[in-house]
């Protein structure tokens, strides 16, 4: 052991969301379902996790409990301390507005806005004028490897390239966490790749904590951490190898 590592020093990640006893209930009676049943999770702040498991396992539930998008029936989600089933609908809005950026399996993007304006559109919502919002969106496009199609249409880019102007609509509000829901299930393997690549780089440069929901092992191979659901339940959480 480094002696020289002290509680004091050590690299101490900090919880950055925790789900306590977590579950979720629909229906009643014989047509009750657990989409998540005691669910006990934290996630810490830079951590890049992968979340498999069969159809209809949970993972959808929980990822829209992550994203502030749902509460529980049962048990508690904290985000950085707050819980957040105890806030209003618009308080749990502003937290993913300033917090947490999504992206989608179909980009969804807008597809009569060009990549400048769909990476703008979070920025409106947050209120910033029109010249740093201008600014912020021609960086993130740049940031992921998109300067000079700024002015290119959804349907003038390639998926990959979709997806990246979906990643830089998702980061240019600067937020903590990033989940993403089957990012690379619209694209071939070479696409599928460069997501990921431009995800961890993300991950690692930005310290951008990464949650994201895949069916493919390679996916789920770029992440820290893998956590299997199934029946509402975690079954397995463990970190993985790198990938070289
Ligand atoms: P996954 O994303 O792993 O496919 P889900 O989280 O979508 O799983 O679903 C978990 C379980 O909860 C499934 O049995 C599903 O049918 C059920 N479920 C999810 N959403 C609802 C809902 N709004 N109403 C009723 N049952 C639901």
């Amino acid at each position: 052991m480094d002696a020289s590592i002290t509680p004091e020093t050590a690299p101490q990640r900090k919880a950055l969301m925790e789900l306590r006893s977590v579950s979720k209930i629909y229906g009643s009676g014989q047509a009750e379902v657990r989409a998540l049943d005691g669910v006990n999770l934290t996630i810490s702040e830079g951590e890049f996790v992968a979340i498999m498991g069969p159809s209809g396992s949970g993972k959808s539930t929980a990822m829209n409990m992550l994203g502030c998008l749902d509460t529980p029936s049962n048990g508690s989600f904290l985000f950085q301390d707050v819980d957040v089933g105890a806030l209003s609908r618009d308080q749990r809005a502003l937290l993913r507005r300033h917090f947490l950026g999504f992206v989608f399996q179909g980009f969804n993007l807008l597809a009569r806005s060009d990549a400048l304006e769909n990476v703008e559109l979070p920025l409106i919502y947050q209120g910033m004028n029109a010249s740093l919002r201008r600014k912020r969106a021609m960086e993130a496009l740049a940031h992921v490897g998109l300067k000079g199609r700024e002015r290119h249409f959804p349907g003038e880019l390639s998926g990959g390239q979709q997806q990246r102007v979906a990643v830089a609509r998702a980061i240019v509000t600067a937020p903590k966490v990033l989940l993403a829901d089957e990012p690379t299930g619209n694209l071939d393997t070479k696409m599928s790749v460069e997501i990921m690549e431009l995800l961890k780089a993300l991950n690692r440069a930005e310290g951008i904590t990464i949650i994201m929901v895949t069916h493919e092992a390679e996916m789920a191979s770029y992440a820290d951490r893998i956590i299997q659901f199934e029946d509402g339940r975690i079954k397995s959480d463990g970190q993985t190898r790198e990938v070289a």
